[in-house]
């Protein structure tokens, strides 16, 4: 489902910050032998260390993405070698450079739409079977009839459509936009890091090829640059993987624990928990609990007073504080609390069922209700004297969110605090 609140900036930041800098190092004139050396061997060094990352972590879809851009590399740097060698380009090199401007847009579209589905052996199978299909039928043709294959690649069929920026053959063109849009399409529909990169990825390619011949190394540096985008998509989406909850989109419990241990010596922990939260799920249903704790999740991410929430575990979540007081935090949580007490919540997805009849008839007794409401407790502690570490402070936290929970919920209390001294409202949950 497109969720646009999921589109992100950081999902195209490596890419983007990749794709400058080829184009910055394509245009450096008068390289010296260091570097030179070094774009010789850059291609062949990511397809090896990206290629073995990627098979490690099985990920079938992005090797073949990156032995796709280092096929036409290989076959096109052959051509540029023999042009800068000899100052004249080789029989083949119009045949081979046009196939590539045709073959690789279209395999680099289909296998990045190409989602991993089957077994990973078939699928394997199924992707080797498309490139050595494509990569077959491009051999043959240009073995055997290379003058035909030729006048066809660079027949200007649209001569309307022709503009004379046009340096590439006119088919290029809409397989180039096609594999945009598919791409566009794809991350819309799942905004991914991977999916991001690909579509950067394919804006690289497409710079590039009319460069193949007139920039010396456009060629090396910018398919070491799609390789190293789609590596570098593996490594975010591990990372998200790792430290990222996928339900809420909140760092989790192993981002907090490392957050933890960089504290200084001023801090605030902040143990949030769901009121009644049992209770909403057995009304409502599970898919409805869900929506509730996103919503939660990005209320608690917009704290104010310089908080980052954390999804500690289920229904409970962890707000951090650095260099802050309990009293400076106090009125932000205090805030958040409220925020979420008094929104009401917009229920989609209605006839999501619940899991037995008994939620059932529950929740048909609530069905006529489109917007719900829930509440949440805080506890906090600060860094004391007598609760040195951060694992002190959070277990303070939570004897205080224990409080309360005791205290009648919906409030904010902090550790040591009085119950009667909470902040208090009725609860709306339930
Ligand atoms: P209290 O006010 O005392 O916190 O009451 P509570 O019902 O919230 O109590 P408790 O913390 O024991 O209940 C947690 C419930 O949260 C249990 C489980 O049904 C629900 N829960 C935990 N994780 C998830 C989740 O990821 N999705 C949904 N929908 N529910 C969850
Ligand atoms: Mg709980
Ligand atoms: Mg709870």
């Amino acid at each position: 489902m497109p969720r646009s609140s999921a589109v992100r900036l950081s999902h195209f930041l490596p890419s983007l910050v990749l794709l400058l800098a080829g184009l910055a190092a394509a245009y450096v004139k008068d390289l010296n032998v260091f570097f030179t050396s070094l774009f010789n061997v850059l291609p062949t060094l990511v397809l090896l260390l990206g290629g073995a990352y990627c098979a490690v972590y099985r990920r079938q879809r992005e090797l073949f993405l990156m032995v796709t851009v280092y096929i036409a590399y290989f076959l096109l740097d052959t051509q540029t070698d023999f042009y800068r060698d000899n100052g004249r380009v080789r029989e083949d090199a119009a045949v081979v450079f046009h196939l590539c401007c045709l073959l690789l847009p279209l395999l680099f579209g289909l296998f990045a739409a190409w989602q991993e589905r089957t077994h990973l052996f078939q699928d394997m199978v199924a992707r080797f079977a498309v490139l050595l299909a494509f990569g077959g039928v491009a051999l043959g043709l240009e073995q055997s009839y290379p003058q035909a294959l030729l006048n066809w690649l660079a027949e200007i069929r649209w001569p309307a459509l022709h503009g004379s920026w046009m340096s590439l053959i006119q088919l290029s063109y809409p397989v180039f936009l096609a594999a945009f849009l598919l791409l566009a399409v794809q991350y819309w529909r799942s905004p991914r890091p991977l999916h991001a990169a690909q579509l950067v990825g394919l804006l690289g390619l497409f710079w590039m090829l009319p460069k193949t011949f007139i920039l010396p190394f456009t060629l090396n540096i910018m398919c070491s640059q799609v390789m190293l985008m789609i590596a570098a998509a593996v490594a975010h989406e591990a990372y998200q993987m790792a430290f990222r909850d996928e339900l809420t989109g909140l760092p989790g419990r192993r981002a907090l624990n490392e957050r933890m241990q960089r504290l200084g010596r001023n801090y605030v922990l902040a143990m949030t928990d769901v009121d009644h939260f049992k209770k909403f799920n057995d009304t409502h249903g599970h898919d409805v609990g869900d929506q509730v704790l996103r919503l939660v999740a990005s209320k608690l991410s917009k704290v104010t007073g310089g908080g980052r929430a954390y999804r500690y575990g289920g229904e409970e979540f962890a707000v951090v504080f650095a260099g802050k007081t309990l009293d400076e935090c106090m009125p932000h949580l205090e805030m958040i609390r409220e925020v979420i007490a008094t929104y009401n919540i917009q229920l989609r997805n209605q006839d999501s069922r619940p899991q037995d009849d008994q939620q059932g008839r529950q929740r048909r007794g609530a069905a006529a209700a489109s917007s719900v409401s829930v509440t949440i407790s805080i506890g906090v502690a600060e860094r004391l004297m007598e609760h040195r570490t951060p694992e002190e402070v959070l277990k303070a936290a939570d004897q205080a969110l224990y409080s309360a929970k005791g205290a009648g919920r919906n409030c904010v209390m902090a550790f040591g605090q009085n119950r009667r001294g909470a902040v208090r409202m009725e609860t709306a949950a339930g």
